[in-house]
């Protein structure tokens, strides 16, 4: 059984559908890359999924629970975890009070101040520190370990790489490795697609709202996905004969 299965899924904003009839399984211990160009509804998608956003047609099965309709707390508790784009830390507050906060009211699991700081040790000298003062890869840092104080069974993160040096977004995506290799479900929204592709077992390329191309990344050419990705595709099935 998928351990998340969307099914007809659109949400949007006014009359502006920005993901329409999206479906798709996630399995236990996959990690789903989100791709596509700006504007796509990848962020929305992820909310929606989230409880951040509500669904305005579709359903989100989690474990064989239907939680369209549950509230964003809700679902934390059951195990959906996200990073927003942003990182949106308590910034007045240390590392350590942003981590504990999130722990609070934790699912039962092997996640703790200890086990986030064995998996994010950068973060290990910044404890007292007010979040709003570390450098953006530390902050990013932060917020995924904040997610994974709760212990969730799936992970939703949203552009982790943003804004940051690329040494600072190697030392995320190795933290990530580790996530990774231990299991973890992920959906990862992610605008760089080599980043993406290179840790995705399945790949999701939106285009407009919905869904342009999605499978298994081994059998998922680039050259397939970056046209899906800019519409290529569509437009090339589209085309004319020009003889
Ligand atoms: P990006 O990579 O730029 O974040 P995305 O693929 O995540 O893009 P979304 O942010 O989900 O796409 O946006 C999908 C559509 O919804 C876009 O047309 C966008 O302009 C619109 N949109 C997003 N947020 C809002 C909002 N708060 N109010 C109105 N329209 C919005």
């Amino acid at each position: 059984m998928s351990l998340l299965r969307i099914e007809g899924l659109q949400a949007g904003y006014g009359l502006l559908k920005a993901v329409r009839s999206v479906s798709f399984d996630c399995e236990q211990g996959q990690v789903l890359a989100l791709v596509g160009a700006n504007g796509a509804g990848k962020t929305t998608l992820l909310r929606t999924l989230a409880g951040a956003h509500a669904a305005s047609a579709g359903s989100i099965v989690f474990d064989g629970h239907d939680i369209t309709a549950l509230r964003a707390p809700r679902r934390v508790g059951l195990g959906i975890a996200m990073v927003p784009e942003g990182r949106r830390l308590f910034s007045g507050m240390s590392v350590e009070d942003n981590l504990r906060v999130a722990g609070m009211r934790a699912r039962k699991g092997p996640w703790n101040l200890e086990s986030v700081l064995e998996a994010f040790p950068q973060l290990k000298p910044k404890l007292k520190a007010a979040a709003g003062t570390l450098s953006g890869g530390q902050q990013q840092a932060t917020s995924i370990a904040r997610a994974l104080m709760t212990n969730p069974r799936v992970l939703l993160l949203d552009e982790i790489s943003l804004g940051l040096s690329p040494i600072a977004v190697d030392q995320v995506y190795q933290s990530l490795q580790g996530l990774i290799d231990a299991g973890t479900t992920l959906v990862l929204v992610e605008q760089d697609l080599t980043r993406a592709l290179a840790v995705a077992t399945r790949v999701i390329c939106m285009l407009e709202g919905g869904i342009a191309l999605q499978g298994r990344r081994d059998e998922l050419s680039r050259e397939a996905i970056t046209q899906a990705y800019f519409g290529l595709a569509r437009q090339a099935q589209a085309a004319p004969a020009t003889h």
